[in-house]
């Protein structure tokens, strides 16, 4: 037997309806915020990933699905969206517009890692880029739009964490600071942070290990080193998220894994998901576009994992579905009546269903139950001949006749009162 791959999973149909309001209730409060969607390539060439994400970051380092195409090009699986946006807006010129460049895209990443809950090797993301703007307001609008999608969905116990990284001049003044630093506790830090030490020391205060932690408790904090123009920046920021009520903490460990981001960084977590509880994340990208061949165009967005959300998705909040027609048709002119009654209702907007496997009026009867349809259309010979069918609601177990050109306007009112 073939089986899927590890970290690869199948979304069945019992799970899509919480897929589907977490990615319309994504769709709306875009819209709202005057996002667009774009819909970027699976894969890209690697030097895309590679030069934007960073080479010394996890992502670049251990967890890309590299491959080289036919005539040896590398291609990568895009492990985010970002980098596949920004080319795009470079490559069809949308500097030009003079409108401010808002997109939104959703679908799926791809990262070789160790699969657990939370954590998979393909996953989806639903992320906004805006382009265009420095000003404090657009990372606010990013942030909100991050936030009140999440809260409408009712999500459990959401921390929004905000730091700033600075611009890079304030980096590069704290680095040498924060690397003498690590030095002197160089013993107490895992391997993989010793490494860090050399190649993207910021890093270190991101480690999840309880004893690097603690090694770095009290290190020198980034936010002691922004120039007026970031701490000004970082001020709006923060100040306007408490006009608009939206609770922060600010988290001055918090650095992002990937190099792109400058002054605003964020991350939104909910305590009930275990180990893996980001559930999106986000900042200011201003030198990304240059980077990558473009006019320099400052930027700002964020990613959220929809497995996450789906995972912590109350089920109560599921919408009902409409409901839906069984006919029950057996006998020899029955059968083709119900064919005809089935694409009637159905060309009338009625989700009618049957199954053809059944011949017995009893035998339809328990697959409309197990379906979960609210009526069925009983049309047996008899009723063939005579134009009528027996309508029957199967909670209350009452029926009517009907004559058969009446079925589709009958039951199309009748759902509607629902
Ligand atoms: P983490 O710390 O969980 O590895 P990250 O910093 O790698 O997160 P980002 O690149 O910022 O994650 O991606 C944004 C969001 O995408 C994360 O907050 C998370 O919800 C989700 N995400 C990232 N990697 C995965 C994955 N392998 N499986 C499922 N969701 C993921
Ligand atoms: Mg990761």
């Amino acid at each position: 037997m073939i089986k899927g791959i590890k970290g690869v999973k199948d979304i069945l149909p019992d799970e899509t309806p919480r897929w589907r309001l977490v990615e319309e209730t994504a769709r709306r409060w875009a819209a709202r915020y005057g996002f667009h969607e774009i819909r970027i390539p699976i894969f890209e060439v690697t030097t895309l990933f590679a030069r934007s994400i960073g080479a010394t970051t996890d992502i670049v380092e251990k967890e890309m699905y590299t491959f080289p195409d036919r005539d040896g090009t590398s291609l990568t699986l895009r492990p985010e969206g970002t980098a596949g946006t920004v080319r795009a807006f470079i490559e069809h010129n949308r500097a030009a517009d003079p409108l401010a460049q808002k997109y939104f895209y959703i679908g799926p990443m791809f990262r070789h890692e160790r699969p657990q809950a939370g954590r998979l090797r393909q996953f989806h993301q639903f992320g906004v880029e805006y382009f265009g703007t420095q000003d404090a307001t657009a990372d606010v609008d990013v942030i909100a739009l991050l936030w009140r999608f999440l809260s409408d969905l009712a999500l459990p116990d959401l921390t929004l964490e905000i730091n700033s990284l600075g611009s890079t001049a304030d980096r590069a003044a704290y680095l040498p600071v924060l690397r003498s630093f690590l030095q002197s506790r160089v013993e107490h830090l895992c391997d993989n942070c010793r490494r860090r030490l050399e190649t993207n020391p910021l890093r270190v205060l991101d480690c999840k290990i309880p004893s690097c932690r603690a090694a770095t408790e009290d290190a020198p904090q980034l936010i002691s080193y922004l120039s007026a123009e970031a701490k000004s920046h970082f001020d709006q920021v923060l100040s306007m998220l408490t006009a608009l009520a939206i609770p922060w903490r600010h988290n001055p460990r918090l650095v992002r894994g990937l190099d792109y981001y400058c002054l605003t960084a964020f991350e939104i977590t909910s305590s009930h998901l275990g180990a893996q509880n980001a559930v999106g994340a986000g900042g200011r990208y201003d030198g990304l576009v240059e980077l990558l061949g473009g006019p320099s165009t400052p930027a700002v967005g964020f990613a959220t994992g929809l497995e996450r959300i789906v995972m912590m998705l109350a089920t109560d909040r599921l919408p009902a579905s409409s409901p839906s027609v069984y006919v029950a048709a057996f006998g020899s002119a029955g059968k083709p009546a119900g064919a005809q009654v089935l694409d009637a209702l159905r060309l009338a907007g009625v989700a009618a269903q049957s199954d053809y496997r059944v011949s017995t009026l009893k035998g339809h009867l328990r697959q409309a139950d197990r379906a979960g349809c609210r009526f069925a259309v009983l049309l047996g010979d008899d009723e063939a001949r005579s134009g009528s069918a027996v309508i029957r609601d199967m909670e209350s177990k009452v029926q009517e006749s009907i004559s058969l050109g009446d079925l589709p306007r009958y039951f199309l009112s009748l759902i509607k009162g629902f």
